[in-house]
């Protein structure tokens, strides 16, 4: 007989791991123990060496369905005696605690079968879960996950719950988030005049679907904050909901009772029903079938619909008694973070909200919904944002990170912040705009939840070079109120280290090609860089190609006006004076042509403007109501001429060879407006402005002789160009994102990569 010793680390805390092991070690007539320790699972026990493989690997190969192993090892240690196999008392040494943090997870089926059973005692309970299920990283106040360091801590076990929660064969085997009609979460539904008018269940539930069939408002609090919903149905309520959130064009998400509902409207890939079902249970954008029959009130100009499934069991309640769509929106008053807590959603949502259910389990940590989007012919996966049931764990399989513990802190405009702590990546939900003053509390807020959770000061805090991001301030005030250093990484060399470092191939001898292209990030040179091509050979980086610089015209204004970007790339071209003038009245033309002809001291080179500028010279838009419609407007319209023509697309606005190192926006745009003004199909435009920008990459590997490629900045978002890209450079390796975004969120965690490949 030997004694073994396995070490598991990784998600193993809070999704029933420790049972997981007893089981197995039954089955298998093992003697030893298994605990939770500090660098994650240990198991001890005697076995032969073949019986002690098996168990080893089965134990990696059958894991619970939310643990995810980073690291396992087995080795002989000095023999011990055992009697029986047990489950020990964890033990913590909280300075060296490294268990990653389990994410949010839909409703298991093994709960939701439960819910809807009238013999069962948690039959139309709203807060029901099990160790596969519920609420996590927004209940977290302290690790270890236990459940005192939870918000579950107001709630005391009844008799029956707490047998449950200590019998090894029962599904709730320590399920911190155990609760049932006899110890319960309460649920309360409120009137504007905040008079309680109901709090039973069946109650609450009827009332709530009576006002949406009224067409009110209803705020109802999920996992991650409050959503605000109404009858999708009903123009009228979502019109006012628009009118009331302040909120003209963006897209609302849609929540749909089931699979058949879903099917019904949007067309579905195997894939897409996989994500929309899965435990991340996320938002994921879906074509309306021709004869759909939803409001073009929902998402306006757009083929694409955000839609969800049920995630809780308040939301499975509420839509099957409803059985019709919802809309299903972050309750917050325009731009500021999503609201939690009851008394904040009490006194401001209110503005937008006719009635409002809450429940009393309080949320520690906010989060969005996650929304994803699969481009339509090779199903690449695309994050649009990383949030609730993904967060805050990332585990990169490969990167041998330093010891070290490093805070970076992100971008501006689709902020996050990533932590590197006992070599593991925390990166942060997306966190908003982090322009207004809410945010950057919110912001603040969830930095110092997580230095608290591990008891840690971060060694070392890289920053963006923008001096103005709020993101860069922060992490300078924190690094010299506490003594810490900051490392300064450029913003489009964070968006390539990040696809590099997600794609696994930072030790590569084979150089890269980097296309990072995105609406601004401040270059070396001082410039608004955002069309950039780099290349990584031997560690280092090096900026080989750019989009020609133009005016960066009226500075974050441009951003928010098409026109403006219009202007500034065509405003000497032949022909293209007729187009714009109409857009500006003759204060602004007069004003703005001066400027551009002065030339100011700033100039850019970003690729997200050139596609407002197309979108702008195409009549699609001239004024933003929010962030990337233009391009989504454009995209939109190049896919309508490719419904109808193969991808083999050929004709390019770039016809001349390249040499030099910067690309011709003039050549481009020039182009574009000449077609324009000989009045050719304005799909079939659109369609070649996209192929264009596949035909310069093609150009710039070729001229740098490079065979793989690798691609990141929000412009990537675009299923349109990723799917010309796959199609046309089927000879180069291509690399994305696929488990981040693509855009400024990305920043974070390619701060830490970059930092990571210049110190090793
Ligand atoms: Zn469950
Ligand atoms: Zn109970």
């Amino acid at each position: 007989m030997i004694t073994w010793q396995i070490r598991i680390k990784g998600q193993v805390q809070g999704v029933g791991f420790r049972p997981y092991v007893f089981k197995k070690a039954n089955k298998l007539n093992l003697q030893g123990f298994v605990l939770n320790s500090t660098l994650g699972i240990l198991i001890e026990f005697n076995a032969s060496e073949a019986l002690a493989d098996t168990f080893f690997n089965d134990l990696i190969d059958n894991i619970p369905a939310n643990a995810i192993i980073t690291r396992g090892s087995i080795e002989k240690i000095s023999l011990q005696n055992f009697v029986n196999f047990e489950i020990r008392q964890s033990s913590y040494l909280k300075s060296d605690a490294a268990p990653l943090i389990a994410p949010e997870t839909a409703i298991c089926t093994n709960c939701k079968n439960e819910l809807l059973d009238p013999k069962n005692k948690r039959y139309n309970y709203p807060f029901i879960t099990c160790t596969n299920c519920g609420p996590r990283y927004s209940l977290i106040k302290q690790i270890p996950y236990d459940r005192e360091n939870t918000s579950m801590n107001f709630y005391t076990m009844c008799l029956k719950c707490n047998l449950e929660y200590l019998n090894l064969k029962d599904r709730r085997f320590h399920s911190q988030t155990n609760s049932c009609p006899n110890c319960s979460i309460n649920l309360k539904l409120i009137d504007s005049s905040f008079k309680t008018i109901a709090t039973d269940v069946s109650e609450c539930v009827a009332k709530v679907v009576s006002f949406w069939k009224a067409g009110k408002i209803v705020a109802i609090k999920g996992l991650g904050g409050f959503i605000l919903t109404c009858d999708a149905n009903n123009e009228n309520a979502v019109k006012s909901l628009r009118a009331k959130k302040r909120r003209p064009s963006k897209p609302f998400a849609l929540m749909l009772a089931n699979e058949e509902a879903v099917k019904k409207d949007f067309e579905l890939s195997e894939i897409e029903l996989e994500e929309l079902k899965s435990s991340t249970a996320p938002i994921v954008l879906l074509k309306k079938k021709n004869a759909h029959t939803y409001s073009e009130e929902i998402a306006p100009g757009l083929t694409h619909y955000g839609i969800m499934l049920p995630s809780t069991p308040l939301h499975v309640l509420l839509l099957n008694k409803f059985n019709g769509p919802i809309i299903a929106t972050s309750g917050n008053i325009h731009n500021i973070p999503i609201i939690h807590d009851n008394k904040e959603a009490e006194e401001q949502l209110f503005e937008i909200a006719d009635y409002l259910l809450e429940d009393d389990r309080e949320i520690i940590i906010s989060q969005d919904d996650t929304v994803i989007r699969f481009s339509p012919v090779t199903q690449q996966k695309m994050i649009l944002r990383r949030s609730k049931g993904l967060a805050p764990t990332y585990i990169n399989p490969k990167i041998n990170w330093t010891k070290k513990n490093i805070l970076a802190t992100g971008a501006l405009l689709k902020s996050t912040f990533s932590i590197l702590h006992q070599q593991n990546t925390y990166i942060s939900q997306y966190l908003g705009n982090l322009e207004g003053f809410e945010a950057q509390e919110n912001y603040n807020k969830i930095v110092q939840h997580f230095l608290q959770l591990f008891s840690i000061q971060p060694a070392l805090i890289l920053i963006d070079k923008h001096p103005g991001y709020f993101s860069t301030q922060y992490g300078n005030q924190l690094a010299s109120n506490n003594g810490i250093p900051t490392y300064k990484v450029q913003h489009h060399l964070a968006h390539f280290s990040a696809v590099l470092g997600e794609n696994n191939v930072i030790e590569t001898t084979v150089p890269v090609l980097g296309v990072v292209w995105d609406g601004m990030g401040l270059g070396d040179d001082g410039n608004i860089w955002g069309g950039e091509f780099f290349i990584y050979k031997n560690r280092n980086f090096s900026r080989t190609t750019h989009f020609k610089y133009y005016e960066y015209l009226l500075g974050d204004k441009m951003s928010k006006e098409p026109r403006i970007s219009a202007l500034a790339t065509c405003w000497e071209i032949l022909g293209a004076k007729e187009i714009l003038q109409e857009k500006f009245n003759e204060t602004e033309w007069n004003l703005y042509t001066k400027m551009l002809s002065s030339e100011t001291s700033i100039k850019t080179s970003s690729v997200g403007r050139i596609f407002d500028a197309a979108a702008s010279l195409l009549g699609l838009i001239d004024k933003q109501t929010y962030e990337g419609e233009a391009a989504m407007l454009l995209e939109n319209l190049a896919w309508k001429y490719f419904a109808a023509n193969n991808l083999n697309f050929k004709e390019s606005y770039f016809t001349k060879s390249l040499y030099l190192n910067t690309i011709s926006v003039n050549e481009l745009m020039q182009g574009l407006i000449k077609d324009l003004n000989s009045k050719m199909d304005k799909g079939f435009i659109a369609a070649k402005f996209h192929f264009s920008l596949v035909t310069i990459i093609k150009k710039v590997a070729d001229k740098e002789r490079m065979q793989t490629i690798a691609f990141s900045g929000g412009v990537f978002q675009n299923s349109l160009l990723v799917e010309l890209i796959k199609f046309h450079l089927k000879a180069y390796e291509l690399y994305f994102h696929k488990e981040l975004s693509p855009n400024d969120e990305n920043i974070s965690f390619g701060q830490l990569v970059y930092h990571h490949i210049n110190t090793i």
